[in-house]
């Protein structure tokens, strides 16, 4: 425990969002705290679209240090805040509010560098080529973050043409990543050239965990990295179909690691244990211990 903190006054950090209860971040952060001896505290709390407002005053007025957003959120709360990072910015969407030293709330993304790092566990996506299945919130941020890490080239797979255009164009004007946009209307065939795919879409989220994003699973080849955003189940169909062909998998538990971890270094300053961080999720949905 922290000596310099009053006994009964932790630091306070939480969530805001709709549904707020099936969200398992604040398992995996307290038990962080827990773990580094950090007297802090993490409150999981349902707020309505416009409660926001209400919910952001009433953190800076209770003395939070930070909080995070989630659906449907993520982009409401920046007119809320002092200042955006860099990733925020150009993903136009904060999942990670920080209390500044100075009293500034800065509003920082770390959904898509959640997914880079854990990523980077298996393979650096400097120079390749990568197909991102789904044009929403998650895809956006993996996006970016995986055409500011210096992948060659982006396919943007999406069922609705204007978003999936968007989010293709906005990447392309802001990175140096070619973007490809490709209307998703039926099986879409994976490019022998590309070697990581990413499941960016819901497809597949409990209680759905039976079904497979349409693409052609003759086109996944066993030098491919197959990944999925995914946190529950773990092991969806999408992995269990690529693993039987031979493919690396990476599963959407590795991402809520690795961005749940970067939260905590905002907040605390201190590098979390992403092992005590992914047990916990593990131990909420059966399954495998390792990071990522
Ligand atoms: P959004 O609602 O913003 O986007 C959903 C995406 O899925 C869209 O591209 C949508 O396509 C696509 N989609 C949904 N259903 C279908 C379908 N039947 N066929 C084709 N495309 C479909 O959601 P988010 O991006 O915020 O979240 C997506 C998933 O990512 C969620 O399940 C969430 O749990 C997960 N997630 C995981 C995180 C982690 O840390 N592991 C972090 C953040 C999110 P269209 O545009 O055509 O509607």
């Amino acid at each position: 425990m922290d000596k310099s903190q009053p006994l009964f006054l932790p630091s306070l950090t939480g969530s805001f969002s709709k549904p707020a209860g099936d969200n398992p971040t604040v398992a995996m952060m307290e038990a962080a705290y827990r773990h580094h001896g950090l007297h802090y505290r993490y409150i999981n709390m349902e707020v309505d679209a416009d409660g926001l407002a209400d919910a952001v005053r009433g953190a800076k007025a209770q003395g939070y240090v930070g909080f995070n957003c989630s659906l449907p959120h993520k982009a409401e709360v920046i007119r809320l805040l002092d200042g955006l990072g860099e990733s925020a910015r150009l993903i136009g969407a904060v999942n990670c509010a920080v209390k500044q030293g100075d009293g500034r709330w800065v509003g920082e993304n770390t959904d898509g560098v959640g997914f880079l790092e854990s990523l980077k566990e298996l393979i650096d996506p400097a120079g390749l080529e990568i197909v991102i299945l789904g044009a929403g919130g998650a895809a956006r941020a993996i996006a970016v973050e995986l055409a500011l890490a210096g992948a060659s080239k982006l396919y943007v797979v999406n069922r609705s043409v204007s978003r999936g255009q968007e989010l293709a164009a906005h990447v392309a004007a802001n990175t140096c990543a070619e973007t490809v946009f490709f209307p998703w209307a039926g099986r879409f065939e994976v490019p022998a050239s590309v070697t990581v795919v990413v499941n960016a879409t819901s497809i597949g989220l409990a209680p759905d965990g039976d079904v497979l994003p349409e693409v052609n699973l003759e086109t996944l080849r066993a030098n491919m990295i197959i990944a999925d955003v995914i946190p529950n189940p773990p092991q969806t169909a999408w992995l269990k179909e690529a693993a039987k062909r031979g493919c690396k998998t990476l599963d959407g538990l590795g991402m809520l690691t690795h961005q749940g971890a970067k939260n905590f270094h905002y907040w605390t300053g201190v590098v979390a244990d992403k092992k005590v961080m992914r047990h916990v999720l593990a131990e909420i949905f059966g399954a495998s211990q390792t990071v990522p």
